[in-house]
This record gives structure tokens, C-alpha cells and sequence, in this order.
């Protein structure tokens, strides 16, 4: 199965070179694949690469979300890959964003996935033929364009770069200044400023905690159900979602009003596929990603798998899991279900949480609590391994600190000690 028709290896097309891609690059070449993952930037690593450049014009685009000072919201023991972890001589658990990034260059070194990678090279449109992909790749460094083909595509873009701003009244009024967290770099841009920051996820946690100590002060505005503890943030001041933005501030839910100079969207991001053509079928709607087999494989056309997809997960254990799950069915190890029942299993999983009360399109790909039922059913399904129950025992230990004990947390270490247990601060964890 891993030779086509004509005898040839079947050959596998990767889009990006972050996180996932790498992933997926590998465990393509090891499953015997004729793999290439093609990569627009001029290095590996996607989201953990620094840069100040800003957008020059309307239709420039600025690559990664970096912020100076990010240190990481997971600990380094659950960010690495099953078969590949952080080097213990890194003390802290939780690391910058240039850790990571040597990580991911060292597991590419040690993976040999180098000849493999192609950078500078843009995916630019992905169409399906009778019986294989056809992949137009623009090479910057030439300036060419060219088709390829391939039997399987990977689809490793990333989903943190297409700023999702909700609208709100009043905008067209506002004259102070706007921003959403994908073009924040450093808290000095708000010097002496009084900011409205909108949005309490794991980025306008975090990014309140560096512009706090630059701005005078800081509007936090959110609608978690439990008020995030405050007590480090002396001029922070909590507020309800914005009614709407006036000439120089906002009229909040409960009635009151504030003035500020800058409003930073930390309101998260969109999933955007640009070049996927529309036969691929696949739509996105709302941030629902459809129709997807398991988050993952495109129902329509199921030789396309989309690794990365889901949130509130443990993100490299979910890419690698993800990428060994859809390759038992590229590989012929397993057979894909009929269509028909796809549909179905999605309809079913849809509905569900749905029923729930709380999902809505936007929260479709959002697992938290049932990320663990989703690891064991790949896992039962593929016959792969499964994330050690460590990791798991681990991330749950983590969970929601980033909002209740964003002060401290990041100053625990941990150890990982076997596949079941791990110490915190020296101490064995359960
Ligand atoms: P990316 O890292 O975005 O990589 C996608 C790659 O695809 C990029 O290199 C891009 O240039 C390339 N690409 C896109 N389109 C094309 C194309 N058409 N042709 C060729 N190449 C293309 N996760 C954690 O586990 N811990 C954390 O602490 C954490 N903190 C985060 C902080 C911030 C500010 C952000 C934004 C994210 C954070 N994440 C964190 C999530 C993180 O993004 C994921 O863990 C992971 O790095 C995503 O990897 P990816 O490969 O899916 O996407």
C-alpha cells in the first residue's frame, strides 16, 4: 500500500513546517512515504519564530503571533513529541519561545527531515485529480511556480495568524487606537497608556500580565463565569463584554463606561485554508471545519488529513497522535469506514455538543475535558499508541492556571519520573 500503481512509493505533500508539519513529515518518511513538506518562511518552526516585522501593506501578512517574553503556557515535559522530549538540562518547565524553537530544530536534525524540507516554498492551490493531488508550489527564491503531485496531503498551516475581531458597535466611532494580539510584540507600546484589553483566553491572560506593568492602566474586558484572581494585578480593573466603543472608550454590559488610548483584541483566530481549492471540499463556517472525519480526514475527499485542528489539548501530542492515526489508514494498516457512516459519526459527535448547550460553530474543534475520550478513540480505532497516561495526569494538573494562578504557576517544575508519575517541585504528583 505505501507503493502506488506504477510501483512508486506513494508520495506525501506536507503544507508548513511548524509543530505539525515536522510531525507529520516524519512519521510519513518512517511509515516509508515519499514525503516533502513545503515551507513558505526561510526557517522551521511556524508560531515559536520571532519576528518584529509588521504587515508593509493591505495585503502583506505577518507570519507568527510571537510576543517578546512569552514564556510558555505548558511545561516543556508535556511539549514535546512521544518519541522525541526536551532536554532535561533546561531547568524550567515553562520556557521562551527560542527553547522552543532550538527544540524543534534539534528534532529536525535528529530526524534527518532537512533534504525533506522545502523553505520558501508556498503552497499556493491544492486541487483534487481522479486519483491523486495536484499541488502548485511557488518557489520565492526563484519565483516560480510549479505543479506536483501527490497521492496524500497534509494540511500543517496553522491556525494562529488569521485575527478573528468580533464586531462591535460603535467601532466607526472610536479614534484611539486598535490592535489584535497577532501584531502584539512588546508592552512598551503601551507605555504610560490606559488599555482596554478584550478577551480572558490564554492570550489576554498573559499579554494583561506583561502590558500591566508598562500601561497605566488596564481595562480586562471578559465574560468568564468565575472572575480570574486579580490580587497581583494592581492596575488591572476587570469589566463585563463591551456594549459598544465610543469616541474615546467604551460603554460596557453593566452600565458602566471607561476611557482608554488602545484597544487590544485578544479575541483568538481564525481557521483559514487560502489555497485549498473549493473542490477539495471543504468549508469553513463560523470556525467550523467540515466535513472532517475525527477533526482530522476531509470526508470528501479522505487522501487529505488536517493535523492540529482542535484546541484546549495538549497541541504536540495531538498533531503527533493525529498524523499516526490518519496514517494507519494511508498506509492501508486499517480501512477507512464508508462515507456514508463518516457523515454520520460527525452528525452524532456534532449533536452531542450541541445538546450540551454550551458548544456553538466556533467551539466545534474545542476539546478541554474531552480531549481524553478523544485520545483513546484514535487510539482504539488505529491500533496506535495512545499519550502516555503521565502526560495526561500532568496536563491536568495544568489546566485553567494560566487564569487563576497566572502570578505563580509558571514558577513550578516538574519531573517526569515514568510512564505514570511525575514530582512537582520534588515532590511526587498525583
Ligand atoms: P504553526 O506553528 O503556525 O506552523 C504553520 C507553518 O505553516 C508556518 O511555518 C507557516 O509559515 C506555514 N505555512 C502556512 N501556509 C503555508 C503555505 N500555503 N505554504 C507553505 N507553508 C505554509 N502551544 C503549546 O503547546 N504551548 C504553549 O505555551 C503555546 N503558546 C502559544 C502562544 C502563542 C502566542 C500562540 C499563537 C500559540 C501558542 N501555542 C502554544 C500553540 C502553538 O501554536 C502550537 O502548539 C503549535 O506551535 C502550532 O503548530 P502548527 O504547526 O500547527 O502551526
Amino acid at each position: 500500500m505505501n507503493k502506488n500503481p506504477m510501483g512508486q512509493k506513494r508520495r506525501v505533500c506536507v503544507i508548513g513546517a511548524g509543530t505539525a508539519g515536522l510531525c507529520a513529515l516524519k512519521n510519513s518518511l518512517e511509515s516509508g512515504m515519499d514525503a516533502v513538506a513545503y515551507e513558505r518562511g526561510t526557517e522551521i518552526g511556524g508560531t515559536w519564530i520571532f519576528s518584529e516585522d509588521m504587515p508593509k501593506n493591505d495585503y502583506d501578512e505577518v507570519h507568527s503571533s510571537m510576543y517578546e517574553g512569552l514564556r510558555t503556557n505548558l511545561p516543556k515535559e508535556v511539549m514535546g513529541y512521544p518519541d522525541y522530549a526536551y532536554d532535561n538540562d533546561i531547568e524550567d518547565s515553562f520556557i521562551t519561545s527560542h527553547e522552543v524553537l532550538n527544540f524543534l530544530r534539534s528534532y529536525a536534525e535528529h530526524f534527518k527531515l532537512g533534504p525533506h524540507i522545502k523553505l520558501q516554498h508556498e503552497v499556493i492551490r491544492v486541487r483534487p485529480r481522479l486519483d491523486d493531488w495536484e499541488v502548485y508550489v511557488w518557489d520565492h527564491s526563484t519565483n516560480t511556480c510549479d505543479p506536483v503531485y501527490y497521492d496524500f496531503v497534509y494540511v500543517c498551516n496553522g491556525h494562529y495568524t488569521e485575527p478573528d475581531v468580533p464586531e462591535v458597535e460603535g467601532a466607526d466611532l472610536y479614534e484611539g487606537k486598535l490592535m489584535h494580539s497577532h501584531l502584539y510584540r512588546r508592552a512598551d507600546k503601551f507605555k504610560d497608556e490606559n488599555v482596554l484589553i478584550i478577551g480572558a483566553g490564554p492570550s489576554g491572560m498573559d499579554i494583561t500580565n506583561h502590558v500591566r506593568r508598562e500601561a497605566k492602566h488596564v481595562y480586562l474586558s471578559h465574560h468568564l463565569a468565575t472572575a480570574p484572581n486579580t490580587a497581583f494585578m494592581g492596575n488591572v480593573t476587570q469589566k463585563p463584554d463591551v456594549e459598544r466603543l465610543t469616541k474615546n472608550g467604551a460603554l460596557f454590559k453593566d452600565g458602566s463606561s471607561e476611557c482608554f488610548d488602545h484597544v487590544l483584541f485578544c479575541t483568538g483566530y481564525k481557521y483559514t485554508f487560502p489555497c485549498l481549492s473549493t473542490d477539495v471540499g471543504i468549508q469553513v463556517i463560523d470556525n467550523f471545519v467540515q466535513p472532517l472525519w475525527k477533526h482530522c480526514i476531509n470526508i470528501n475527499n479522505p487522501t487529505m488529513a488536517f493535523i492540529g485542528l482542535p484546541f484546549n489539548v495538549i497541541p504536540t501530542h495531538i498533531f503527533d497522535m493525529q498524523v499516526r492515526f490518519t496514517l494507519a489508514f494511508f498506509t492501508g494498516q486499517r480501512e477507512l469506514p464508508p462515507r456514508e457512516q463518516m457523515i454520520a459519526e460527525l452528525e452524532k459527535e456534532i449533536g452531542q455538543r450541541w445538546d450540551c448547550g454550551f458548544y456553538n460553530r466556533k467551539k466545534a474543534h474545542q476539546m478541554g475535558e474531552r480531549q481524553f475520550d478523544y485520545y483513546n478513540e484514535l487510539a482504539r480505532m488505529a491500533g496506535i499508541d495512545n499519550i502516555k497516561p503521565v502526560i495526561l495526569k500532568l496536563m491536568k494538573d495544568c489546566g485553567k492556571k494560566y487564569i487563576f494562578e497566572l502570578d505563580t504557576y509558571r514558577s513550578n517544575r516538574y519531573t517526569i519520573v515514568d510512564d505514570e508519575n511525575f514530582l512537582k517541585n520534588g515532590k511526587i504528583a498525583n
